[in-house]
């Protein structure tokens, strides 16, 4: 038998349930199908869990653009929806003369950006500040804070199915076809079935590029490369350093090895780099050698043996090791081909704090008919 719908939205991670409230909001009918047990198993179980400011991201790009907005949205929805939030602040703090140069560029970027309260402070004033720190020149973020991820994901499941979305569980989307009267797809799990529908959005995280591939209609090319790149975390036993989140200048694929703590006041360092063939969540504490360094840097204090393996995350890259940085990619059908399917992918960091903002784009572009 097949059902027909007006949308469903592929994956309910924080950006595919943001994505359904904002479609229920604007009173569309919306199915959400998510292969997993539970919502919010993937990428937004295992992140950093920071609403970031956005001073990192090339001016224009929908990462800047998107994150900035996004982090006023996110603020504004946790306060309105009692969901646990802190705005902790966080330095940015340069160890050397060769660093200093690069806050320097992160202050531009920031302020082309639009960063609200992003300022350069001196090296005493970040002691005073953060007595433990060391360092050279830093800069202040106020507006960086940090959520409880899982919090935000019930609150945004919540308002959907207020609004009249269903979420169906254990229900992966095996492939689909582009038609005349929409987008058939094959749901597998212990009750199989074809859903029909007008519109599709494609927010399956780590597994978006493979879904992507499966529609039949979508334009050879249109789908990008998917790599797995892991980003180990260790904790820190004993009493915490600061009370504000601590980052060193950004490196390679990643933000450094930063300081950040949970809603708890659990204080963690990571996520490292470790380019991987397959999904792998073990932490191996062999890793913790390079954090020991990289921390005492900005935090000679750090107590030997004081780390202890965390957990990890794995961002969902569109580029290998060593090519350039990659945006994240919103496709509508100008792009793939296929009328009435967004695409979503490479929604790495800051795509949690971008959630809201991506999920209005979602819905201009259906709107517009850019994915219709
Ligand atoms: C190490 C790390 C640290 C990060 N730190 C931060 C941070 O501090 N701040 C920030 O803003 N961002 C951060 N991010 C980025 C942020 O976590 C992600 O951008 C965001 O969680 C992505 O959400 P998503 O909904 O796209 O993906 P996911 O949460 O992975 O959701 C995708 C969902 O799709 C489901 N799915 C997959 N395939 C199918 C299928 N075939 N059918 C149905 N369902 C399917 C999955 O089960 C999953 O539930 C970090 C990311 C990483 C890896």
């Amino acid at each position: 038998m097949t059902d027909s719908v007006d949308t469903v939205v592929i994956g309910a991670g924080v950006v595919g349930l943001a994505v359904a409230r904002a479609l229920a909001l604007a009173g569309r009918d919306v199915v959400v199908l998510e292969s997993r047990e539970a919502i919010g198993g993937g990428i937004s179980a295992r992140n950093s869990e920071v609403i970031h400011a956005g001073m990192y991201y090339t001016p224009g790009s929908l990462k800047a653009a998107l994150c900035v907005r996004g982090n006023r949205l996110l603020r504004a929805f946790l306060a309105s929806h009692g969901v646990a939030h802190r705005m902790t602040g966080k330095l940015i703090v340069a160890t050397s003369a060769e660093e200093e140069g690069r806050l320097d560029e992160i202050l531009a970027r920031g302020r082309a950006n639009g960063v609200e309260g992003l300022e350069p402070i001196p090296a005493g004033r970040a002691r005073e500040m953060e007595p433990a720190l060391s360092c050279c020149a830093a800069l202040w973020s106020p507006a960086t804070g940090i959520l409880d991820t899982h919090g935000a994901m019930l609150a945004l499941q919540g308002e959907a199915e207020d609004h009249g979305a269903v979420l169906a569980l254990k229900s992966p989307v095996l492939s689909g076809e582009a038609g005349d009267r929409g987008i058939l797809l094959e749901v597998g799990g212990a009750e199989p079935c074809r859903i029909l529908a007008r519109q599709v959005v494609n927010c399956a995280g780590l597994e978006a590029p493979r879904v992507g591939a499966a529609i039949a209609g979508v334009r050879q090319g249109s789908v990008p490369p998917a790599f797995l790149c892991k980003g180990n975390y260790f904790l820190l036993a004993g009493r915490q350093p600061f009370s504000r989140l601590v980052y060193p200048v950004p490196v390679s694929a990643g933000l450094g090895v930063h300081y950040t703590l949970d809603l708890g006041g659990q204080g963690r360092f990571g996520p490292d780099v470790e380019w991987i063939d397959a999904e792998d969540y073990q932490v191996d504490p062999h890793r913790a050698e390079v954090f020991y360094g990289a921390i005492r840097r900005y935090w000679p204090g750090l107590p030997e043996g004081a780390l202890q393996p965390g957990y990890a995350g794995i961002r969902p890259k569109i580029q290998g090791p060593g090519d350039p940085a990659r945006d994240f990619v919103l496709q509508g059908a100008a792009e793939h081909g296929v009328a009435g399917l967004v695409q979503l992918y490479g929604i790495e960091s800051p795509g949690l704090t971008s959630s809201l903002a991506i999920a209005e784009k979602v819905a201009e572009m259906l709107e517009e008919g850019r994915g219709a």
